[in-house]
């Protein structure tokens, strides 16, 4: 009888071995008895010898062609190994639900076969035949491209292109996008163009749909896989590019559990698979600038944008000079001027809600969250404070509970309010608002989209999810409204984050060949970044970003790592990070500095209070070191019932 080695979805650096009498490959699924209970295992190896006895069996064998091939099991053996995490937990993070509940690999409904039915109305440029060859010169090899080019400069023009290409190869392209860069009209987009099956994998299917794509992606029949950051873990036989647009988001790092960067990832696959990578974006990321001037990647440029269309213009506005209320009078008068000539224009507030501030005018008291250390949000519809960080709603007081005066009052502006206060000045113009909460319902979003489309003249009130990847062709003017919490920001990467903004709000304004406007109201309208934004000078301002980092040692010059411990009782989370500290500290590694425990800058979310222990270093391989010693070690670390922890690698915030 063969003994199978099985990966388990626990939280635990450890594999179960167990026998089996029945022919099982490597890669296939399993159900096997674990603690009373029957759990979906894969299997690692076959071996025939354990080094515990009195071993189980395998209950099922649940695939006869192995689920996981071994070019994805050893890009998942590398992320667990790098990001430290447990084998079956990054395993099952891989998987679509139904993969891991143990349901037959099947696909229900084959879809997405498109026949290209539409070709461009226009000539590529010169600039964008140069990216494409380049990227095409290097197919057979792994090679990774900065695709740098202004917003709208016809990026996606060029992944068409190549992505044709290797198609006609009998190659697969995986394409990953922001969470909310995935829009029906992109996934039309590569639709209408690409003569084969797109599949399309994000948080929006439903567990068929998922599956479906998976297994579409695994037997080669998806030429193409378009999809958000779980997408990089889709199994894809004939593999041949890997295209990652709006490299610079956020949204490609998953900030539960197994916390992984998307991007960084796709290095990795792209060297396994040995084929080009290409990173395309308007404002790169201080490590892709990084990696371009260590000539780990060749940058190609587009400096035009498509089309004949011009970068906007961008003013500001002095809110110095400005008193009361959200929108400046010139601000309005502006407004006014591009209705007037059947334009749109769209307003950015990053909050969404009515006011963010409940407060007492008599004793300055102010609604706070019972459960987080945060102040309540006025939404004013359902008449409820809410807390954005937990989720906790409650009625608003009446009356002040600690003066016990009937004066209170709401501060500040949330794209509710500011809906209400533009209807006031602007009756007859349609206000369209897109947020959360007005994109809860599932259509919802589409059925904005939609009356924004149709071009009639409207004002577009909208947090960031407006700001990317969304083309509206009869939009002039933009406008930025808060952005002076993110000029004060103490987070070092607050910069980075605001100016990568600034740019790609600004990028939504004249799509055409009428040049749009930017105006952003600000209080601070002396600060730096402003004079490097308007000018269109995002790299010259990202290598002074560089340099900054560089002479504090701070990433990408350096590497960090986070340990973060949560309980309610906060003595237990801050001793369990002092334990770990003298653990890591005990490890000796000279290069790797260690800082805290301290608490988070939200130190209470959800009752839980929360801290963290910061290592960094410039050796990524010592850092690593510590971490798998550190690994190994902590589990003689008692810990206390209730308490929370994790490990972040290359922590973004
Ligand atoms: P990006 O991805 O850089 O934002 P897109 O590829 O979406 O840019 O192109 C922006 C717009 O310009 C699209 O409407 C596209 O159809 C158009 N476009 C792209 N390339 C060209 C070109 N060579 N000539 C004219 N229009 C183009
Ligand atoms: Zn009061
Ligand atoms: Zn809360």
């Amino acid at each position: 009888m063969a003994i199978v080695e099985v990966a388990i979805p626990i939280p635990l650096n450890k594999t179960f071995d167990y026998l089996c009498d029945v022919e099982v490959r490597v890669g296939a699924r399993v159900k096997v008895p674990f603690v009373r209970k029957k759990v979906v295992g894969i299997v690692l190896a076959i071996k025939d010898k354990s080094d515990f006895d009195k071993l189980k069996s395998v209950e099922e064998v649940l695939d006869d062609v192995p689920i996981l091939d071994k070019p994805i099991l050893d890009f998942l053996f590398w992320s667990a190994q790098y990001y430290h995490h447990p084998i079956g937990e990054v395993i099952s993070a891989a998987l679509p639900k139904n993969l891991r509940l143990g349901k037959p690999a099947k696909i229900k409904k084959v879809t997405g076969l498109s026949i290209a039915t539409e070709t461009p109305d226009y000539q590529i440029t010169d600039e964008q035949s140069h990216a494409i060859d380049e990227v095409l010169k290097s197919q057979a090899n792994y090679h990774g491209f900065l695709l740098h080019g202004v917003t709208g400069s016809g990026k996606t023009e060029v992944y068409l292109h190549i992505t044709q290409a290797l198609l006609n190869q009998g190659k697969q392209v995986l394409v990953l996008v922001p969470e909310i860069g995935l829009t029906p009209q992109m996934i039309t987009r590569f639709e209408s163009r690409l003569e084969t099956r797109v599949v399309a994998i994000h948080s929006q299917l439903n567990e068929t749909q998922k599956l479906d794509a998976y297994l579409m992606a695994k037997n080669g029949e998806a030429g193409v896989v378009l999809g958000t950051r779980s997408a990089i873990f889709a199994p894809m036989p004939n593999l041949g590019l890997i295209v990652i647009d709006e490299e610079h988001d956020g949204s490609f790092k998953q900030q539960s559990s197994f916390r992984y960067s998307a991007r960084d990832l796709c290095f990795i696959r792209a060297r396994q698979a040995n084929i080009p990578l290409v990173l395309g974006t308007a404002t790169p990321s201080l490590e892709t600038l990084k990696n371009v001037m260590d000539i780990k990647i060749t940058r190609l440029t587009l400096t035009q944008r498509a089309g004949g269309a011009v970068l906007p213009k961008v003013n500001l506005i002095d809110m110095r000079q400005h008193s009361g209320g959200a929108l400046s009078a010139l601000l309005i008068e502006k407004m006014q001027q591009y209705l007037d000539k059947g334009k749109q224009v769209m307003l950015f507030i990053n909050r969404r809600g009515y006011a963010p501030v409940y407060f007492c005018t008599e004793c300055g008291w102010k609604a706070e969250c019972d459960h987080c250390d945060s102040g309540m949000i006025y939404h004013r519809h359902i008449n409820r404070l809410k807390c954005h960080h937990c989720g906790d709603e409650k009625m608003p007081e009446q009356t002040c509970p600690d003066c016990k005066q009937p004066s209170l009052e709401v501060l500040g502006y949330g794209t509710e309010r500011l809906e209400e206060t533009l209807s006031s000045h602007f009756s007859n113009t349609p206000i369209i608002r897109i947020d959360r909460d007005t994109t809860r319902r599932k259509k919802a979003f589409a059925e904005h989209l939609e009356q924004i489309n149709s071009g009639a003249p409207c004002i577009i009130v909208g947090t960031q999810m407006l700001a990317k990847g969304h083309d509206f062709s009869n939009l002039a003017m933009v406008s930025i409204l808060d952005i002076d919490a993110g000029l004060l920001s103490l987070d070092f990467r607050a910069t980075e984050h605001l100016a990568q903004l600034l740019i790609q709000v600004s990028g939504r304004a004249g799509r055409n060949t009428e040049q749009g406007e930017v105006i952003i109201q600000t209080r601070y309208p002396d600060h730096p970044i402003f004079s490097y934004v308007l000018s269109s000078r995002y790299t010259q301002f990202a290598s002074n970003l560089l340099k900054q980092r560089h002479s504090a040692m701070l990433p990408p010059f350096s590497h960090q790592a986070l340990l973060c411990a949560n309980a309610k009782n906060k003595q237990n989370a801050e001793d369990f990070l002092r334990e770990v500290a003298g653990l890591l500290k005990r490890i000796k590694m000279e290069s790797v500095e260690i800082w805290g425990p301290v608490a988070n800058s939200i130190e209470k979310k959800a009752d839980y209070y929360y801290f963290n222990l910061y290592l960094q270093s410039n050796d990524r391989k010592a850092l690593h070191q510590m971490l798998a010693t550190f690994n190994q070690h902590v589990s003689k670390i008692k810990i206390k019932s209730g308490l929370r922890w994790y490990l972040d690698v290359d922590p973004i915030d």
